[in-house]
């Protein structure tokens, strides 16, 4: 029986490949071939991987010829955002700045997929050093949403997203550190989450903002989320990161039982919130009598701090990038321009030509605000912010199991449409907060808007450390949403269908 990719989970390559329908090196080709029809018009990743592919395949193949028990993702092609270390790839975050950086080492998170047994086929495309909220400001070149090629995939992590929606990956990794993994997944109409802060290891990973910055998967189903989750904890907390802890479970154990007797948070500001869109609006009313329907009560609860949370994000983020980045001096990292006369001139210079002006507007931002005389007003005053946010919080989950909301309040836009800084920066009001307080979201797609007719969907936010309980009722909203289908929405028209057959 002849398979096609874009019709198979994770789950399902994993259990094909164990059971000998296919092998994983079939796998690899399927995904090599659909790369091959596909990604010229799409630009989600930057840089393929065909020969680890083939390598990680092989090993797969040779352990069940060897009669050996397989892992939970054997020959699950994996796209993996190009802020994170992987040996045999470059590590660019999309900046001239790291164009010719080589990964010393793989992060954790990476190697922790492989050892489950994914096949790494490229490193994906991003907003530079991941600030941004539609790849746009990647250095090296754009990445079309497969739903829409005029219009952006989101970002940070819009190659992540967009290799999946277009099927040239089932599963990706991106980071989340004000939504760059929830938006893109709305974009784009996949599934994708924000683990609770610590629950994923960081080593490895290019730090934006060490407080916020976290790792999470992409797929086009629930299911797979949470089976990429559970490959993510494994092994339990990674000594490399001070903030890990152990979040290790069986992701997938509680997953179909449903929400009968779950509480649902609605925050009314949210849902009146000036800039949303009336088919983002319907559909997030629309998944909440849904779950009203299959049991759960719905539950009014405020969040009174959270008009506070783009100013405060925009304070911290920028004030800890501004450190993190302060490493990209052309000495110890990165770009050296030659022929400077001294050391500082070659770092100024290094600094002006490696970097692109979104990374140097986050960085002057983060020094202004650390700076003496500043810091009072900013920087403490945003941690003060922080603290309010995160005891909304912690008052609301008192109350409810989930809170549902938007993930953004509209759907894609076209290139360069929001070409002022601050209206990009507003549009994560719905995002950023969950970073603010560490807590866990996911975003779910639930359909094409009525007006748009591209990806909309709905977000989850969890307390910190319910990632499984999250992910139950994510797996609730899309279930009602996908009649009886594997997903909510298939891979990409535009996309399906070219290459990605398995012989
Ligand atoms: N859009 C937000 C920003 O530009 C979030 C980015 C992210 O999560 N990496 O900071």
């Amino acid at each position: 029986m002849p398979f096609n990719l874009d019709d198979l989970t994770a789950a399902e390559i994993a259990s094909g490949v164990a059971q000998g329908s296919f092998t994983a090196t079939e796998v690899a080709h399927a995904a090599l071939a659909a790369i091959d029809a596909r990604e010229g018009a799409i630009g989600a990743y930057l840089e393929l991987t065909p020969e680890l592919a083939l390598a990680a395949a092989a090993r797969i193949d040779e352990a069940r010829s060897a009669g050996s028990a397989l892992p939970p993702l054997a020959g699950v092609p994996l796209a993996v955002k190009d802020n994170m270390n992987l040996v045999g790839t470059h590590t660019t975050c999309a900046s001239r700045m790291l164009e010719t950086y080589e990964s010393p080492y793989t992060a954790t998170c990476v190697d922790r997929l492989l050892a489950a047994g994914c096949l790494p086929v490229g490193k994906a495309n991003m907003d530079e050093f991941a600030f941004g909220s539609s790849t746009e400001s990647s250095a090296f070149h754009r990445t079309n949403n497969p739903w829409d090629p005029a219009r952006v995939p989101g970002g940070s992590s819009g190659g992540s997203a967009a290799a999946v929606a277009a099927g040239t990956a089932t599963v990706s990794l991106g980071s989340d550190t004000g939504g760059s993994i929830r938006q893109p997944a709305a974009f784009c109409g996949v599934v994708g989450m924000k683990p609770t802060y610590g629950a994923v290891s960081r080593y490895g990973v290019t730090a934006f903002g060490s407080s916020l910055d976290q790792v999470g998967p992409f797929a086009r189903s629930v299911r797979d989320v949470a089976l990429v989750m559970g490959g993510l904890t494994a092994g339990g907390r990674d000594p490399l990161d001070g903030t890990s802890q152990d979040a290790s479970a069986d992701y997938l154990e509680h997953l179909e039982d449903g929400v009968e007797g779950g509480r649902v948070g609605i925050v009314p500001a949210l849902m009146d919130a000036e800039g949303l869109a009336p088919e983002v609006r319907r559909t997030v009313e629309d998944a909440a009598s849904r779950l009203e329907a299959a049991g759960a009560q719905l539950v009014e609860v405020s969040l009174d701090h959270l008009e506070a949370a783009i100013a405060s994000y925009y304070v911290i983020g920028p004030a800890e990038a501004f450190s993190n980045l302060a490493r990209f001096d052309g000495v110890r990292y990165g770009y050296q321009e030659p022929g400077a006369a001294t050391l500082a001139e070659q770092s100024a210079l290094s600094r002006a030509h490696g970097f692109g002006q979104e990374a140097k507007r986050r960085q002057i931002l983060g020094a202004y605000l650390l700076s003496s005389g500043v810091y009072d007003r900013y920087y403490y005053a945003a941690q003060k912010a922080r603290t309010m946010i995160t005891r909304d919080y912690l008052a609301a989950f008192e109350q409810v199991d989930v809170i549902l909301m938007p993930p953004s309040p509209h759907a894609a836009f076209k290139f360069g449409e929001l070409a002022d800084p601050t209206q990009m920066y507003l549009s994560d009001m719905y995002t950023i907060s969950l970073n603010i307080a560490g807590n866990p979201g996911i975003s779910v797609p639930t359909g094409l808007g009525a007006d748009s007719g591209l990806p909309v969907g709905v977000q989850l936010q969890g307390p910190a450390f319910g990632d499984r309980k999250l992910l139950r009722f994510a797996r609730a909203i899309e279930r009602s949403f996908a009649d009886g289908k594997k997903s909510v929405l298939p891979v990409a028209p535009g996309c399906a269908g070219k290459g990605g057959e398995l012989a």
